[in-house]
């Protein structure tokens, strides 16, 4: 298990949280790197996942809470985008169809277990690598029982193959990491402006609750300090572009005001250096050499590794 600046170095034991017809949250905090959140439906007749979980032995745990909740199968497994602390756990729930956007994939079969290369400290367990064999290019419905699950494509926004889960009769959205709770949002492998649309769009929707990808559940005015957040994070990309200060240097310089009480604030190297990539005039989610950029953001910390609880 790595450290690094401040905080506590263990987890509390993720918790499942009821959300109304047969829908759950389970949530992993601190909502730090590798700690995320996935959604459980019950039906009459077996259980959809939304995302699973960066280990082996996560995603054990996520499998045991199932099998309290019900002895049916799990059917299906909606994966938000292709990142490992949302995906690395797919092949313990072997009979499910996995299903999701056509990138997301392409992503993990293009980077495999590349990630964990940042993540030295943490057990990974025996993961093997199982992509969505279902995809889809814009939308796709999965019918919860009664309930229909719209699945919406985002990207570029996190990633270049974002979707949302929306339950539009309920009210409730699963956000995958267009929304971190309580955590910096993190654009590097996605986009800036991709994102500040994806979230406007997510405006227009009748959100009561809201599960985000990292943090505690919430309602839609999470949203919004998503949106303040890459606001900034273009402000500060505009005026050090314009003056030719590179993305450590911008980040060393900038006051993160209400934002430094956010984990993982190192995610801002790899945040201006997507916005800098925009602003040269590059396509949205254009590739960057990731390797260097998180070294950057382990610079930024001082040298400590990036710090993952998972
Ligand atoms: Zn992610």
């Amino acid at each position: 298990m790595s450290t690094g600046h401040g905080g506590t170095d263990t987890a509390p034991t993720p918790v499942v949280e009821e959300l109304g017809h047969g829908f759950h949250a389970y949530v992993q905090l601190d909502g730090s790197w590798g700690l995320n959140n996935c959604g459980i439906f019950v039906g009459e007749s077996g259980v959809v996942l939304v995302d699973t979980a960066f280990t082996q032995r996560r995603a054990h745990a996520l499998a045991a809470e199932v099998d309290r909740l019900t002895d049916k199968p799990v059917q299906a497994l909606i994966n938000t985008h292709h990142h490992g602390d949302h995906t690395h756990g797919n092949f313990v729930f072997d009979q499910a169809a996995v299903i999701g956007h056509r990138r997301c994939r392409d992503a993990m079969i293009a980077s495999g277990f590349e990630v964990t290369r940042w993540f030295g400290g943490v057990d990974f367990g025996d993961i093997k690598l199982v992509p969505p064999f279902v995809t889809f290019e814009d939308s796709l419905t999965v019918h919860c029982d009664d309930k229909a699950a719209e699945l919406h494509s985002m990207g570029p926004a996190h990633t270049d193959n974002d979707i949302v889960v929306w339950v539009e009769e309920i009210g409730l959205l699963f956000a995958g990491d267009l929304v971190f709770n309580g955590g910096t949002p993190f654009v590097l492998m996605g986009s800036v402006e991709g994102s500040l649309r994806a979230l406007e769009r997510l405006r227009g929707y009748d959100i009561r609750q809201l599960v985000p990808g990292h943090g505690p559940v919430c309602g839609p005015e999470a949203i919004g300090d998503q949106i303040d957040y890459l606001t900034f994070v273009r402000d500060v990309a505009g005026s050090s572009f314009d003056a030719r200060v590179s993305p450590l240097d911008a980040a060393r310089d900038t006051d993160l005001g209400r934002f430094a009480a956010w984990t993982d604030p190192e995610r801002l190297v790899g945040n201006l250096h997507r916005a800098h990539s925009e602003l040269r005039g590059e396509p949205l989610a254009t590739p960057l050499d990731y390797h260097r950029i998180v070294d950057e953001m382990i610079d930024y910390n001082g040298g400590s590794p990036l710090r993952c609880l998972a």
